[in-house]
């Protein structure tokens, strides 16, 4: 195992800047500019084959962490589109604005708290700003055969209330006592005005979110459980703890809903920048639906016979910005027999292909795809027998391939197989009688360490 507490090597700079990792992701097929061949679409993009697959591995590992292995929290999915009332509940039809400015010299428009020295960043004209006016950032489409207003209705901007307005459901079909949390993984959509820094911050997106539920007494103590819960969680996935910090709020910056929110923050290239905010939501939600519904959404405490309206902590991360917090966080350039080495170091757990299955020569590949199919029932396997064994290990490492396994002519009368590692370069023989399990032996070298709560001082 790696040790995700391990803070020594790089400082905290990312290796790569924005332009290497766009590129990275283009030419080896993470993401894709949406519709490029119609000259992109602002923020847009489109995952390609290996994103996809990292994607999933994201999702997967959020899901085994805050679902599958607790007993307290279970599951939904939740409309993207519903009943409209629900955000004027929520507050996001008043509350959910940016401040707006616009340049009176260009007509460029920006988010006003992402303006620097009052100076426009598309023309450098100076003090040249309107003021600033609130801006809602909920994307609208309208809903059914009459193109009228009485058919607006909202694209989420968060996957949240989908929780809230299904607590009744699910406290009532899952028999759930206090504290226990509902969770979600789904896209949202946002009118952002500033986009810019690849998948960052996208219109369109994907969320990844929890609401515990819990006692007003409890939500103080829970909502440091949950911070360093989730600090655990981003070190799981191997992100360096040199590159990642926990920042509180300043009582300005608290959204509407807040009563304390601290950002797990990563230090990108551009500065830092939010990765997953775990906010203490009080009973803002709660309270807002049952006003706007008529419908009671309190809890029923058989320990005092009492009805309460239940505290939330929420952790809400997204998983485009995982995905490029990992690409920026995993890349390295080594220099080796003096070419350079893209290597990308991700966890096994993430990276699209865990094992490449490399035959030496194309004239042994029956044996090279019985290895192949001996393995893909086990792990994430890509086959490859183009170009030279060489660019193809220089390939797998750009694509962050943990292992490889390599035929040669030796395997018929050997029974046995080269294993190389990504990272150290060194390579293995060993037999195919066993094949599975020393790979998961090394699996499990590279997989980070997770630290425990008392290892984690917040
Ligand atoms: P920011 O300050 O970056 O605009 P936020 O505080 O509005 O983000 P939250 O509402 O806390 O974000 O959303 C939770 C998480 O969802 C964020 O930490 C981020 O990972 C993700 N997220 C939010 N907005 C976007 C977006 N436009 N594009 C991609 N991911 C997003």
């Amino acid at each position: 195992m790696t040790d995700a507490t391990d803070d020594s090597g790089p400082a905290s700079e990312m290796t790569a800047d924005l332009e290497t990792i766009v590129s990275l992701a283009k030419r080896r097929g993470f993401v894709f500019p949406s519709a490029e061949i119609y000259g992109g679409f602002a923020a847009a993009y489109d995952y390609g084959p290996l994103g996809v697959e990292m994607r999933r591995n994201i999702r997967e590992s959020w899901w085994r962490w805050m679902v599958q292995s607790r007993d307290d929290v279970v599951g939904i999915e939740a409309s993207i589109i519903s009943n409209p009332r629900i955000w004027v509940a929520s507050g996001h039809v008043e509350n959910f604005t940016d401040p707006l400015v616009e340049c009176t010299n260009c007509q460029a428009r920006l988010r006003a708290d992402h303006v620097e020295d009052n100076t426009c960043p598309s023309c450098g004209a100076v003090g040249k700003f309107t003021d600033p006016r609130k801006f809602n950032m909920m994307l609208s489409t309208i809903v059914g055969p009459v193109a009228d207003e009485s058919g607006r209705a909202f694209l989420r901007p968060e996957t949240a209330q989908g929780m809230f307005v299904n607590f009744d459901n699910v406290q009532t079909a899952m028999r759930k006592r206090l504290p226990f949390g509902i969770a979600q993984i789904g896209k949202s959509f946002r009118n952002e005005i500033t986009v810019k820094q690849f998948i960052f911050r996208t219109r369109e997106f994907e969320q990844m979110e929890m609401e515990y539920f819990c006692h007003p007494e409890q939500s103080m103590e829970l909502h440091t459980y949950w911070k360093k819960e989730r600090l655990r969680w981003h070190y799981s996935l191997g992100i360096r703890p040199q590159h990642l910090r926990l920042r509180d709020h300043s009582p300005e910056e608290l959204s509407h809903y807040s009563r304390g929110t601290s950002d797990v923050e990563i230090h990108y290239p551009w500065g830092w920048g939010e990765l997953e905010g775990i906010a203490h939501r009080g009973d803002y939600d709660l309270t807002q639906h049952s006003e706007h519904s008529g419908k009671k959404l309190t809890y029923f405490d058989p320990d005092t016979n009492q009805h309460l309206v239940p505290h939330v902590i929420e952790p809400a991360v997204g998983v485009d910005r995982v995905l490029l917090t990992l690409l920026f966080d995993a890349y390295s350039e080594e220099e080796v027999e003096g070419e350079k080495r893209v290597v990308l170091r991700l966890a096994p757990a993430i990276a699209p292909v865990t094992v490449a299955v490399l035959p030496l020569s194309k004239k042994i590949e029956p044996k090279a795809r019985e290895v192949y199919d001996s393995l893909r029932p086990h792990f994430r396997t890509q086959y490859d027998d183009s170009q030279s064994i060489g660019r193809r290990y220089r390939r797998q490492d750009e694509i962050g391939t943990p292992l490889c396994v390599t035929v040669d002519f030796e395997t018929e009368n050997d029974g046995a197989v080269t294993i190389r590692e990504r990272d150290s370069m060194q390579q293995v023989r060993v037999p195919l009688v066993g094949l599975v399990a020393a790979i998961r032996e090394r699996i499990d070298a590279l997989t980070p360490r997770i630290p425990s709560h008392d290892e984690i001082t917040i």
